[in-house]
């Protein structure tokens, strides 16, 4: 274990420390959170793998920063390959985790003057809320999901045991699943190459750490999401604090781990109000050559304007990324491709009038707090989950079925955009952002939140 810069004087407010797991989609709501609760005057020590670790160069100030693990080989803790090693790099990430973490964790204990610490612990690592409840730390869980996700994973076991998952042939695919409205069984086949053992085994473990904490804080709000976080809230049995959009109230944490292409907000600024489509599919999902030609040519014979970010791991099985022949003279001064975008930025761009996303949970509440209307092409793990509820509940976007071919990409770029159907979401996603920046106002239901997470924290047993 190695720790970083030194503490400074304890005394006064309670130290929190954050671990967040290390993935973008993970990393940017824990920092979120830091950045809350700093502002909240909390002292705060970020705890990270030297895997994914935040850029030194950008780290805010006053905050602590300590390595967890700093001679564990990274390649033990990356992924590779298909989602299926995703699964199992979040079990060994615990895994490899677990000892370095309890050597930091003695070592900041002993540090520590006056009230111990609490811990802030992604709900993916529960191995490390195991060592923490061993050494007398108390622990919130924070979920990085939606609360409609882990509702569905609270949910997981007793479908399991019915038998009802996993579906057994294909014709079950479509059953809706009893309480879990709009939820059909396919939405809970989490990814075609994860076996449902492992499956389980994630979700038993995400179940477990929110149930064993001293509270679980979740991304999202409660206009959003309100009788899922009730039905939390009633089978949980612990505190619950919705306290998003976290990105809307931590304004300025930085925590991209690729440098973003800025050059993409002034060719927005160029573009007329609401004409672009934005397409990104966050950090993980990759897509395969015949894909990326297919999106390529779907989008340019679209004829609308067009953002793509295409990261460069993003194409299965190629180092290189290799555009389509005649694609860029097609697509010339109207559509632009970078390989990461400041996309919270580009999302509240007034030119943005769309976003084809794979609904990760940061991209998915990111459109609706800027009003964006989706289209949706969900890969893996709660995506579909997600998808399911913008196409169903809150109709602010639809999912792109079927084969990822040119034919239906442009048909759905032009119905967002050029079908009253398409109007109808974006109306209906301009009066959710209303609502989300209603519950982020002083008195808001998110602010609200926030005062009770603080007083929990405060209130902790040491
Ligand atoms: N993101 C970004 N630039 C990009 C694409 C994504 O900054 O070009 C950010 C995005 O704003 C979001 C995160 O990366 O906060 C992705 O998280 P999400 O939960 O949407 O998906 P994941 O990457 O976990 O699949």
């Amino acid at each position: 274990a190695s720790a970083a810069n030194k503490a400074p004087a304890s005394g006064g407010a309670r130290r929190v420390l954050l671990f967040p797991l290390p993935f973008q989609g993970h990393i940017n709501p824990m920092l979120q959170l830091a950045a809350v609760l700093h502002a909240r005057g909390l002292r705060v020590t970020v705890l990270h793998s030297a895997f994914n670790a935040p850029d030194p160069t950008r780290r805010p100030v006053g905050y602590r920063f300590v390595t967890v693990g700093a001679s564990v080989p990274i390649a033990d803790l990356v992924p590779t390959g298909s989602h299926g090693n995703f699964a199992e790099a979040l079990l060994r990430i615990n895994e490899r985790l677990e000892t370095p973490f309890e050597d930091s964790l003695r070592e900041l204990l002993l540090e520590e003057e006056g009230a111990p610490p609490c811990l802030v612990v992604d709900s993916n690592l529960r191995g490390m809320q195991v060592v923490a409840h061993r050494l007398g730390v108390p622990t919130l869980v924070l979920r990085t999901g939606a609360a409609a996700c882990l509702l569905a994973y609270m949910a997981f076991p007793a479908l399991c045991d019915k038998g009802v998952l996993p579906p057994q042939d294909h014709l079950q695919l479509n059953m809706q699943l009893d309480g879990l409205h709009p939820l059909r069984q396919q939405d809970m086949v989490f990814s075609a190459t994860i076996p449902h053992e492992t499956m389980s085994t994630l979700i038993e473990r995400i179940v477990e750490s929110s149930m064993c904490s001293s509270g679980v804080i979740i991304n999202t709000f409660s206009d959003l999401e309100e009788a899922e976080l009730q039905k939390i809230i009633d089978g949980m049995g612990v505190p619950v604090y919705a306290i998003g959009p976290l990105h809307k109230i931590s304004l300025g944490a930085q925590s991209s781990l690729l440098a973003q292409d800025r050059t993409c907000l002034d060719w927005l600024d160029k573009q007329e109000v609401g004409s672009v489509l934005f397409v990104s599919f966050g950090s993980l999902a990759s897509m395969d050559q015949e894909e990326l030609l297919e999106t390529a040519w779907g989008l340019a014979n679209s004829r609308m304007p067009f953002l793509w970010v295409i990261r460069p791991d993003s194409v299965q099985g190629s180092g290189k990324i290799a555009l389509p022949d005649g694609f860029e003279e097609e697509a010339r001064g109207r559509g632009m491709v970078v390989s990461w975008a400041p996309q919270q930025e580009v999302l509240g761009h007034q030119a943005v009038g769309g976003f084809w996303t794979h609904n990760g949970w940061n991209s998915t509440l990111e459109s609706i707090s800027e009003g964006v209307p989706m289209i949706c092409r969900p890969h893996f793990g709660d995506q579909m989950i997600n998808a399911r509820y913008v196409q169903e509940v809150w109709k602010i976007g639809f999912v792109l079925e079927g084969k990822m071919d040119r034919d239906n990409i442009q048909r759905s770029v032009k119905k967002l955009f050029c079908h009253k159907e398409g109007g109808e979401m974006r109306r209906r996603a301009n009066n959710l952002k209303d609502k989300a920046t209603q519950c982020i106002k002083k008195g808001g239901s998110s602010q609200t939140g926030i005062d009770l997470l603080v007083n929990c924290i405060m209130a902790l047993p040491s």
